[in-house]
């Protein structure tokens, strides 16, 4: 249109352009005059000039009526939002908004309605003309609904589909409480639909899955779901209520079982005397859990190994798998949860030479558990360091042990205890790492000689250069550190002296029958022999008896820790058995 505009101002002689300028108008009012919208035109006077065709359907009335009433007769809320929206354009110039039209019979009319001024106005006090173009939103309200349904909803047989069976997993995911919740979602697939589909006609098959969506509604209450996923596959959420894994595997096997029972009676009057069977998939979820791809994944492949043993029509998915994996979650969430309510505590063992001499203390971990008293570490280091929970905990270590250096140093002023902490790999492995140790002896105001950090031979697998230049570094601001469970690791030895060690501790599983076992007491001869060589003093764990220790002695084995002497105690027991052993050994202090 503009081309054709721009060519008759080209050409003012030429006559042709008052033709096409015809034409654009006849065009333009042809369009206003056909649209969808309601559109209308109030003038500066306050009459009614132009009333579409969409006008006079919507609202009712007709142009000529339009021209004869005053607009505020059309608006539901009468003079008040005209009033509203003249001041509205006045200032801007235009106004949009949901209006509330009357029909000519009386009834509200919802419409989106757009208006401006579309005319220069005779003088500044004048009214402006306006255009107002007005969409209807019972159209747009029927079409989303219908849109909805589309989207939502199998045609065939009316039942959800899975668009909606995702909606409604997240649905259920994002209203989970906080006390756990167990669903299961079962997928079931007709066995043979194919079949009865070439054998009957598809019309017949299309009133069977019908039928089967009706018989799977009517025998789930709510707030069960099923819907329809697939040419023959149903799913269904079984509950998402039940209080734990068990009770909702039960209650899920139970009605697939129904489900099965059902298929194979009631459609008889369908498809004869031939059999209904499906295949039938479970996958538990814990609500507030669903990884809902995860989720589907399972269910089907529940489903396949239904499918793949011929006996077997209903299958779980790898049920231990799950509940190990809904059982995990729990426990880093309650330990995430311990660690911020800070429920630890370090229990401290002795550790004592041949003489009887207290040489030092090993810093042990304990959860203090609401629930289930003290939790020892075994339980919980793994899944910490599994998780990188273990940055937080051993923080915590780290700088109770060095508050507990200076507390001590406060209250028994002749004692220099080192204390050995227990480093993790994955701690030691964090790049900050140096920086929470110098951090924490610097914030505590802690003897950096008295902390040893105990590692174990995991961390030279990885990176022996770099684990060298941190020790190295704590090493030279007096950090010491202690070679931890001592001969379970990799073999090579050569890592030792390429690292400060002060300590080898000696592993209690070459303790345990050091009395009777020429072998281990080979083994633990030899590391004392490592150890002297390489100027490192050796320590044995898990000392229980005399005659373990006498082994040891005789071994060259000179320090001891085990329960022979103190098990790990809490500090208020701690720092009584070191004011009984000051007292014991006075003389010699
Ligand atoms: P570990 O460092 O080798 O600690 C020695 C374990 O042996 C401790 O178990 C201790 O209570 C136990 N024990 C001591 N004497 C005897 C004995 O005579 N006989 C027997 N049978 N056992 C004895 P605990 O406290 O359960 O700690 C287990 C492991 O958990 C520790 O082994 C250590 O690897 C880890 N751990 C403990 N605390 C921490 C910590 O703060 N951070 C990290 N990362 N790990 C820790
Ligand atoms: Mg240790
Ligand atoms: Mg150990």
């Amino acid at each position: 249109m503009s081309k054709n505009h721009s060519k008759s101002q080209a050409n003012p002689a030429d006559i042709s352009y008052i033709k096409q300028a015809q034409d654009i108008l006849a065009e333009r009012a042809a369009l206003m005059e056909n649209a969808q919208d309601a559109i209308f035109v109030v003038d500066e006077r306050c009459a009614v000039t132009y009333w579409n065709r969409s006008a006079e359907r919507l609202l009712g009335w007709t142009a000529q009526e339009a021209s004869d009433i005053s607009p505020i007769q059309l608006f539901d809320g009468g003079a008040e939002v005209v009033q509203e929206i003249v001041a509205a354009i006045d200032a801007e110039g235009a106004w949009a908004g949901n209006v509330r039209y009357l029909h000519k019979d009386g009834t509200p009319v919802e419409m989106a309605a757009r208006m401006s001024t579309f005319a220069e106005r005779a003088n500044s006090s004048a009214r402006p003309k306006v255009l107002a173009i007005n969409t209807d939103l019972s159209l747009s309200r029927a079409w989303a609904q219908k849109f909805h349904r589309v989207a939502l909803f199998d045609n065939l047989t009316g039942l959800p589909n899975r668009s909606h069976l995702l909606r409604r997993l997240r649905g259920l995911r994002r209203a989970a409480k906080a006390s756990p919740a167990f669903g299961a979602l079962i997928v079931v697939d007709l066995n043979h639909f194919k079949a009865i589909n070439d054998l009957r006609g598809r019309r017949t098959g299309d009133r069977l899955l019908r039928a089967i969506g009706q018989r799977l509604q009517a025998m789930l209450p709510d707030p069960h779901f099923v819907a329809r996923i697939g040419g023959d596959e149903f799913a269904l959420i079984c509950s998402a209520e039940e209080r734990d894994f068990n009770r909702a595997a039960q209650a899920a096997e139970k009605l697939a079982a129904q489900i099965q029972l059902e298929l194979l009676t009631s459609f008889e009057a369908l498809i004869g005397k031939r059999r209904l069977k499906a295949n039938i998939g479970i996958a538990v979820f814990e609500r507030a859990s669903i990884d809902i791809a995860d989720l589907l994944a399972q269910a089907d492949s529940a489903l396949s190994n239904a499918r793949a043993q011929p006996d077997l029509r209903i299958s779980f998915y790898d049920a231990a798998t799950q509940q190990a994996a809904v059982s995990r979650m729990h426990r880093e969430e309650e330990l995430r949860s311990a660690i911020d309510q800070k429920q630890f505590a370090l229990h401290f063992q002795p550790q004592m030479n041949s003489a009887g001499e207290l040489i030092g203390a090993e810093a042990l971990l304990r959860w203090n558990h609401s629930r289930r008293g003290m939790v020892h570490p075994r339980e919980f280091i793994a899944l910490a360091e599994e998780t990188g929970l273990i940055h937080a905990l051993g923080g915590w270590v780290l700088e109770e042990a060095c508050r507990k250096l200076v507390a001590w140093r406060a209250c028994l002023s002749s004692l220099e205890l080192p204390l050995s902490i227990n480093v993790s790999a994955v701690q030691f492995a964090h790049p900050a790492f140096t920086d929470m140790v110098l951090g924490a002896l610097e914030r505590s105001g802690a003897d950096p000689r008295l902390l040893k950090l105990e590692l174990t031979e995991s961390l030279f697998v990885e990176d022996l250069n770099s684990t060298a230049d941190k020790m190295n570094l704590l090493r030279s601001h007096g950090v010491t550190f202690s070679l931890d469970d001592f001969g379970t690791g990799f073999a090579a030895l050569s890592y030792l002296k390429k690292l400060p060690l002060a300590q080898l501790k000696i592993d209690i599983s070459f303790v345990t029958h050091i009395a009777t076992s020429a072998h281990d007491a080979a083994i633990v001869r030899s590391i004392v022999t490592l150890g002297e060589s390489l100027g490192i003093s050796v320590i044995a764990e898990g000392v229980e008896t005399q005659d373990q220790q006498r082994s040891l002695a005789e071994c060259g084995c000179l320090e001891y820790q085990g329960f022979l002497f103190e098990k790990a105690i809490c500090e208020e027991k701690f720092l009584h058995y070191l004011e009984k052993h000051a007292a014991a050994t006075e003389p010699q202090l």
